[in-house]
């Protein structure tokens, strides 16, 4: 079935040997190394070689304490360090993969009073003002990432992948920017490029000739003063003179005011990027950010914009794409949605990584699917994501399933989620829990509200109702102008031109992202010209480091909109830890207005009637033809009650069971779990 995707399939032919395909599993910080639990590391990554993939890379290794992403970040400094890392290489072999070690230099963005950077000028994003490195400084560093590489050959590791993008350590010699020193390390680009030539050059010296050294380079900065086109060929020649053996893509600082991964960014949007590269270096060239179907990396590798394709979170989504992929069940792949809420977010926070559509990433030795002795007969009522997720699990470890769901779709409040502009990859989640279900022989009656009488003989009943709007209680919502989420989402009320969101949660501010757009969210992605024109992202061949001059020129915004909460704090400050700027950043450039510590006083004809504060002081009418109640919601629970009057004991999941910051990701995790511990 390999025909599907013929580029993507094919070998590539590395000279001292070959990947078995185009696809490689991007380097990815999950914090797995940090539990040392290296059966655990080892299984995460051994499981995504069984699924096939031609090459992975691990998450950043320091190459020593100053350049740690944080203070005690996982390096490869003792003989117990490689034996550790050796498990994990061992591992990926006898299943017949490949693994590269990242090795992470954070110069400035490491989060650290110890932090050493070309220049001591502090990032945007960390609190700490870099040491200025002198020259025998820099010779440390270069010494200790070239020592690092070679403990990283002792540890069994197929190459390394040398770190030199996303404005890490290499990358701030590189701009004029970060780098403002007058040696031979800085001024001129040739000597502002001497650190990665150099360290790619004496770390071939020191490996040999069969040892990958992959190069990831920063082709589009996204900063101001950032590298030009010329610079990044003329880097990506040097460092293919010094010795790499392949060069991966790099896209945007992670101080750039542009989403370069987050899911409003339309699939492989940065593919152009490595392609205006390609035949100008005669090493294989790495393309990555936003691919996450075979489709499109098919796509991708056929218009020629590189020569293999790098997904990260893809890989933890489902560690079996690319074997799904070859047997022609594309369709059964789960996707990443680009949501970050269970990977990025958690590194941020200092949790392990995992999945929203995947809760087992990471947790392969902790969540196994093992198959049960005893079948049961299990009642699912709800096909949301929580009624979903267990449905699935049951099916995949045996259990006889039956779902009940009283719309006409499943998915639940996905199918709202989906509406949303920037939302698109929802559509394809809901796709592929259908493909799911069908395939597990999941028996789903859909238009049908179970009854206590339906739920009777079954061994488990699972409740998943989920939620109901709440009730505000402000006094005049019953006026004509006032709706709730669901009516908008659901397209039973069209908003008019001036609109008051109440609200300003997750839903919130989807609500006001759906208004300022005049159309729903399809499931095609969005129009990469128009995303580049609403973000100023520009060609570095024209615009240093990828800015347009002009900036931003976002699309007047269909409607007048205005986000209210009773919380004297920033509206979004509660929202995704890696992804909250970007809803309140798309927001603002539509103008939508936004205030906090209202109270909503009344609603008439005039409008929404408020005072501000505890003293209720500042009166105020926002008017509007239509005013938005997006207030949380409340769990329902009625079937559930009943069930227990009736003298069966449901197994409450989901919205149904807490309401009060529900989200899929709670849900998903919450309806495998229960789904695993049956019986
Ligand atoms: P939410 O985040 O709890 O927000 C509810 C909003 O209603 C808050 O702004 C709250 O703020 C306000 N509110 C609560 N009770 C109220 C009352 N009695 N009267 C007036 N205002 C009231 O809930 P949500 O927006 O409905 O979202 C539900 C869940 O979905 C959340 O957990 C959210 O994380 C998730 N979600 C996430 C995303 C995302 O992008 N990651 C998107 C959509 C939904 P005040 O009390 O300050 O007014
Ligand atoms: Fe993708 Fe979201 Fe899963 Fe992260 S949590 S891998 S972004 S689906």
């Amino acid at each position: 079935m390999t025909h599907q995707y013929p580029t993507l399939l094919q070998p590539l032919d590395l000279g001292h040997t070959t990947l078995k395909n185009r696809v490689m599993m991007g380097s990815m910080h999950t914090n797995l190394e940090e539990t040392k639990n290296w059966e655990r590391v080892a299984e995460f990554y051994a499981a995504r070689a069984r699924g096939g993939v031609g090459l992975m890379v691990t998450g950043g290794i320091a190459p020593n304490p100053e350049g740690g992403v944080f203070p005690g970040a996982a390096g490869l400094y003792t003989d117990q360090d490689v034996a550790n890392h050796a498990i994990v290489t061992s591992r990926v072999h006898e299943n017949d993969g490949k693994i590269v070690m990242q090795i992470l230099h954070a110069g400035r963005y490491a989060y650290g009073p110890d932090c050493v950077a070309p220049s001591p000028i502090k990032s945007p994003i960390s609190p700490f003002v870099p040491t200025e490195l002198d020259a025998a400084g820099i010779e440390k560093q270069i010494a200790d990432i070239v020592q690092t590489a070679q403990q990283a050959q002792r540890a069994g590791y197929d190459g390394v992948e040398i770190m030199g993008s996303e404005g890490y350590f290499i990358n701030q010699f590189l701009v004029k920017h970060t780098n403002h020193r007058t040696d031979d390390w800085g001024g001129s680009y040739e000597n502002r490029m001497r650190l990665p030539v150099e360290i790619v050059r004496r770390t071939r010296a020191a490996v040999g000739e069969n040892f990958i050294i992959m190069y990831r380079l920063s082709m589009i900065d996204l900063i101001p003063n950032g590298s030009t086109h010329d610079e990044v060929v003329q880097l990506a020649q040097a460092v293919e003179q010094a010795g790499a053996t392949l060069i991966n893509t790099g896209i945007g600082w992670h101080e750039a005011r542009i989403p370069t991964i987050a899911t409003s960014v339309p699939r492989a949007a940065f593919a152009w990027v490595t392609k205006k590269l390609m035949g100008r270096v005669s090493i294989p060239l790495i393309t990555s950010n936003r691919i996450n179907t075979p489709e499109v990396a098919e796509q991708v590798l056929s218009e020629g914009c590189a020569d293999m394709v790098s997904m990260a979170r893809p890989f933890l989504a489902d560690a079996d794409f690319v074997a799904k992929a070859a047997a022609g069940q594309s369709h059964l792949i789960a996707p990443c949605i680009a949501c970050n809420q269970a990977c990025l977010d958690h590194t941020f926070s200092g949790k392990i990584s995992s999945c929203l559509v995947n809760p087992r990433a990471c947790y392969e030795t902790e969540l196994p699917l093992a198959p049960v002795d005893t079948p049961r007969r299990v009642a699912i009522v709800g096909a949301g994501p929580a009624g979903v997720s267990a449905a699935m699990t049951a099916a995949q470890i045996g259990h006889q399933v039956t779902v009940f769901e009283q719309s006409d779709k499943i998915g639940g409040q996905l199918n709202m989620a989906k509406q949303v502009p920037g939302k698109e990859e929802f559509w394809g989640l809901v796709d592929w829990f259908k493909a799911m279900i069908d395939d597990l022989g999941i028996t789903v009656h859909l238009g049908h509200a179970a009854t206590v009488t339906d739920l009777q003989g079954f061994d488990d009943v699972i409740v998943a109702t989920g939620v109901h709007p709440r009730d505000p209680q402000i006094s005049g919502q019953d006026h004509p102008s006032v709706c709730h989420y669901t009516d908008i989402l659901q397209g039973r009320v069209t908003a008019g031109k001036q609109v008051v969101v109440v609200g300003a949660g997750g839903i919130g501010f989807d609500v006001s992202e759906f208004l300022v757009h005049d159309a729903p969210a399809t499931a095609q992605t969005p129009d990469l010209e128009h995303w580049r024109t609403e973000w100023g992202v520009g060609d570095p061949a024209q615009d240093r480091g990828g800015l347009v001059a002009s900036g931003p020129a976002p699309t007047p915004a269909a409607r007048s909109v205005t986000l209210l909460q009773r919380k004297a704090e920033r509206p979004g400050k509660r929202l995704g830890k890696t992804t909250g700027w970007i809803h309140r950043s798309t927001l603002a450039m539509k103008n939508v207005q936004m205030a906090g510590g209202v109270n909503y006083e009344k609603i008439d004809d005039q409008g929404l009637h408020v005072t501000h504060g505890p003293d209720r002081l500042d009166a105020k009418v926002y008017p509007a033809d239509t005013i938005i109640l997006c207030t949380g919601q409340v769990s329902n629970r009625t079937l559930a009650d009943q069930l227990v009057a009736a003298g069966i004991d449901p197994i409450i999941i989901g919205g149904a069971d807490v309401a009060g910051e529900l989200d899929a990701k709670r849900a998903i995790d919450q309806g495998l779990r229960v789904a695993l511990g049956l019986g």
